[in-house]
């Protein structure tokens, strides 16, 4: 395998022999050959190995053997190839290393000429730039140096001659510029000199003229109204160019500049031109204008304008174009200044008044300070006085009453004791004193009222209230004075009014004075009182036929101590507090009245109240109350006591002589105490059968008897009824209520029938009239039962005869003689008698009338 393998190779390096060679091909043919040939012999060694001829095979291998022969041959023939091929190689490295050696020399023969020709290109090269590097370095230094008027002398129509022409434009444009910059620094700092406006303007213009080469220069302003540009400040301008011109026209040669708001250079001057120059030679015109507008926000504030003889140069405009911005801001600048300056010259004016008034002011304050210490002052008499009015009143309220109760009292008891025993005449003197002494109590008790109700010490008690019943009663109390002058008064309350939440004792004292009003200012006709519900609000109306009141006068009635006119009073009576009394009363109520009102024909008062008043039920801490809101019915007749034992307990001498005087007339007997102390004890001896109490005592008062009694067995129910000249307070009046008190009276204000009910009462019940057997006969008879009334006083005999006439036949009687005759004439199925008569009283009466037998 491996003789093939190497085979195959020799076969190709013959082959590579056959194209390479450079000897004769036979030289190769021949050693293939011998190689052919040797492979044949090698074949047949193979066969002889084969056949197992293996010593006759080796025989052929050995050196005497036809391989190894044929092996020396093939060896043979390729020595003289590899002979030739040496010879060949060596003949081809000498020819080469020939050629070598000519090549470098010829090589060293071109380096030379070339330098040598470099050389002499250098030498003429360098001599050509030389020169003109040499004038261009001498004049760049010259430059640097400062001397901007220095120029490159070279010149040649090279690239050097370019280069120097460059440098000289470069040298000359650097020159403009440095003198532009040096000349707008100039400007600027002559433009930094003044802030005054007109000196600013002529600097401004000076340094311009000077630098651009102008002979006119003049700054126009845009005035106030923005619709023209006045001359400000100029140089060398003829009197022409001094007139203003329109902001807004834009014409001539300074109207593209505010068109624009740019420079404008104008070399075509219009022959009507503003700029004329007065030289000595006679005007000339302008050959050349400058026009520098001073724009400001929207609009143009100041125009700046130069003028020349020659053209402008490029340096002067470009100086001009440089200084523009500085120009604007610094004008701008000025003007403002100005404006300001203007403003703070009209402020300082402003402020030295301002002072002026301040110090006016300081001096007002200080007059003020003083009107206010003293007001001050004034403010705590006022507050003093007001604390000494109310100490007065609250005096005045004991003080006064305490004597008039007495003289009420006493004129009252002496009109009665006094009744047959003197002249008619004096008698009515006694009237007159008890009648004026109560009208002077409803005043003083007026003016208190109004006192509190203004101090804000009147409060509401607040309840549920019927109205038609409250009606009712104020209705019995004034119908006898409405008989008396014949007027009829109508309650026409309807029948369904709902229950209202107000204070009772209020809305019935408002009523009292409307309806009370309303019956005295009416001589004829009627007064009606209704009401009904409108929304949330109650209203009650009271009309009369009356005289009615003055349109005029309607404003004024309210007010205190106020009446329609003077007469009304002298006719009429009254204070003219009690309508400004019922007002402030709704007010307080949070009500109203109102008033309408024809003279001559009458009048209508609306009472309005809400429904229900905003105050909690019993709120009110200091409430005081004067009466009872119960319902006292009106007496027909008082019964007789029957030897009753009443308890006196008053420290006052008037009212107890009052007290006796109406108590022991009517049968009772009275057993008096001027003091806690002594009651206690009379009680402690005599038990009484009801007690009549006075609370403001010395030293134990009626609340401490009161007390003491309730906690007494024998005494722990006795009927008492409270008898006070003061207020009572909400508290007072629940300790009261709390100790079953019978009844308050308010003294001065004692109703002689109106107490002998009460007293009635308390000794005994109502379901056991005190009635004598023999007085119980029920009227007999046809016709009407006929009642004998024995009345001296006319206003209760109206009222009996008010209320008795209709369903009886009334006789009647003014005294006590009289009234025997008549008895005894028509036989009455009763007789309604009253005590007090004049001549004959009223018990002689009925023992003259029981003596007789029929
Ligand atoms: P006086 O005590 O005078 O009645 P009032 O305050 O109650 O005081 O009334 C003030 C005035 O208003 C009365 O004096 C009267 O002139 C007028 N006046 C009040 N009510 C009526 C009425 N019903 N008709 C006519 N005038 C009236």
């Amino acid at each position: 395998q491996s003789i093939d393998i190497h085979e195959v190779g020799a076969a190709r390096q013959f082959e590579i022999l056959h194209g390479r060679y450079l000897g004769p091909q036979s030289d190769i043919d021949e050693a293939e050959q011998a190689f052919i040939q040797w492979k044949s012999v090698r074949e047949e060694t193979r066969r002889l190995l084969r056949e197992g001829k293996a010593a006759e095979a080796a025989k052929r291998t050995r050196s005497t053997g036809a391989e190894s022969i044929q092996l020396e041959k093939i060896m043979n023939e390729i020595g003289h190839v590899s002979v030739f091929a040496k010879k060949r190689g060596d003949a081809f490295y000498a020819a080469a290393e020939a050629t070598n050696n000519d090549i470098k020399s010829h090589w060293a023969i071109f380096v030379f000429i070339i330098l040598l020709l470099s050389l002499i290109v250098v030498w003429f090269l360098l001599k050509g730039i030389k020169d003109p590097l040499a004038a261009l370095t001498t004049a760049a230094e010259a430059f640097r140096q400062g001397k901007l008027e220095s120029r490159c002398v070279y010149a040649a129509a090279d690239e050097f001659g370019a280069l120097s022409t460059l440098f000289n434009t470069m040298a000359a444009t650097i020159q403009t510029e440095m003198n532009v910059n040096k000349n707008a620094i100039h400007l600027s700092d002559a433009m930094l000199r003044e802030d005054e406006a007109h000196a600013f303007c002529r600097e401004l213009l000076k340094g311009l003229i000077e630098h651009t080469g102008s002979q006119i220069g003049a700054v126009y302003l845009l005035n106030e109204t923005q619709t023209l540009f006045e001359h400000f400040e100029s140089i060398g301008l003829g009197a022409g160019g001094r007139a203003a011109f329109s902001a807004t026209a834009r014409e001539g040669e300074l109207g593209a500049a505010l068109t624009t708001r740019q420079i404008q250079h104008i070399t075509d001057i219009p022959a009507d031109s503003r700029f004329t120059f007065a030289a000595v030679s006679g005007v000339f015109q302008p050959r050349a204008i400058l026009t520098i507008p001073v724009p400001s926000d929207y609009t143009v504030s100041a125009v700046i304008s130069l003028a020349s003889v020659r053209a402008y140069d490029t340096a002067s405009v470009r100086l001009v174009n440089t200084i523009w911005s500085t120009l604007i801001a610094r004008v701008n600048g000025v003007l403002a200044f100005q404006k300001v300056k203007a403003f703070a010259a009209t402020l300082a004016e402003q402020n030295r008044e301002l002072d002026a008034q301040r110090r006016e002011l300081v001096m007002q304050a200080a007059e003020v300070a003083e009107q206010n210490t003293e007001l001050e002052m004034q403010k705590r008499q006022l507050d003093e006085a007001n604390r000494l009015k109310s100490s007065f009143l609250a005096n005045m309220s004991h003080e006064l009453r305490t004597p008039l109760n007495s003289v009420i009292a006493l004129s009252g008891v002496l009109s009665r004791r006094l009744a047959t025993t003197i002249p008619a005449e004096e008698r009515n003197y006694l009237e007159i004193i008890e009648r004026n002494g109560k009208g002077l109590l409803t005043l003083i008790n007026d003016i208190l009222d109004l006192s509190r109700i203004e101090a804000g010490r009147e409060g509401v008690n607040v309840s549920r209230c019927a109205v038609r019943e409250l009606v009712d009663e104020l209705v019995d109390m004034i119908e006898p004075q409405a008989l008396e002058q014949k007027i009829a008064l109508l309650n026409q309350m309807p029948a369904d009014l709902p229950l209202i939440t107000t204070d009772p004792e209020k809305l019935k004292h408002i009523l009292q004075n409307l309806i009370g009003n309303a019956v005295k200012f009416t001589a004829q006709g009627r007064v009606t009182v209704t009401a009904a519900v409108q929304g949330p609000e109650m209203v009650i109306a009271v009309m009369d036929t009356g005289i009615g009141i003055g349109a005029d006068q309607i404003p004024h009635i309210f007010d205190e101590f106020r009446q329609a006119d003077e007469t009304t009073s002298r006719k009429y009576g009254g204070t003219g507090l009690g309508l400004a009394i019922a007002k402030k009363y709704a007010q307080l109520l949070e009500g109203s009245i109102t008033v309408e009102s024809t003279p001559g024909k009458g009048s209508t008062f609306t009472l309005r109240l809400p429904l229900a008043l905003g105050v909690p039920e019993g709120v009110q801490a200091h409430q005081t109350k004067r009466f009872s809101s119960k319902r006292v019915p009106r007496l027909t007749s008082v019964p007789f006591g029957q030897g009753q034992v009443i308890q006196v307990v008053e420290d006052n001498e008037s009212a107890i002589i009052q007290l006796t005087d109406i108590l022991s007339s009517q049968g009772y007997r009275v057993q008096v105490a001027h003091n806690g102390q002594e009651a206690l004890r009379q009680i402690a001896q005599t038990q009484p059968d009801a007690m009549i109490l006075d609370l403001m005592m010395p030293e134990v008062d009626g609340f401490t008897v009161l007390k003491t009694i309730r906690a007494m067995e024998s005494t722990s129910q006795l009927p008492v009824l409270i008898l006070t000249a003061k207020l009572v307070t909400q508290e007072e009046l629940k300790f009261l209520k709390g100790n079953h008190i019978h009844q308050l009276i308010q003294k001065g204000d004692i109703n002689k029938d109106g107490l002998l009910a009460e007293v009635a009462r308390m000794v005994a019940p109502p379901q056991a009239p005190a009635l004598p057997q023999s007085r119980r006969r029920r009227p007999v008879g046809p016709g009407k039962p006929v009642v004998l009334i024995v009345e001296d006083n006319p206003d209760n005999l109206s009222t009996a005869r008010a209320l008795l006439a209709g369903d009886y036949e009334l006789i009647e009687a003014m005294d006590g003689e009289t009234a025997v005759k008549l008895a005894k004439m028509h036989r009455p199925d009763i007789i309604l008698s009253d005590i007090a008569l004049p001549v004959m009283d009223g018990i002689a009466v009925l023992a003259a009338i029981r003596e007789d037998e029929g």
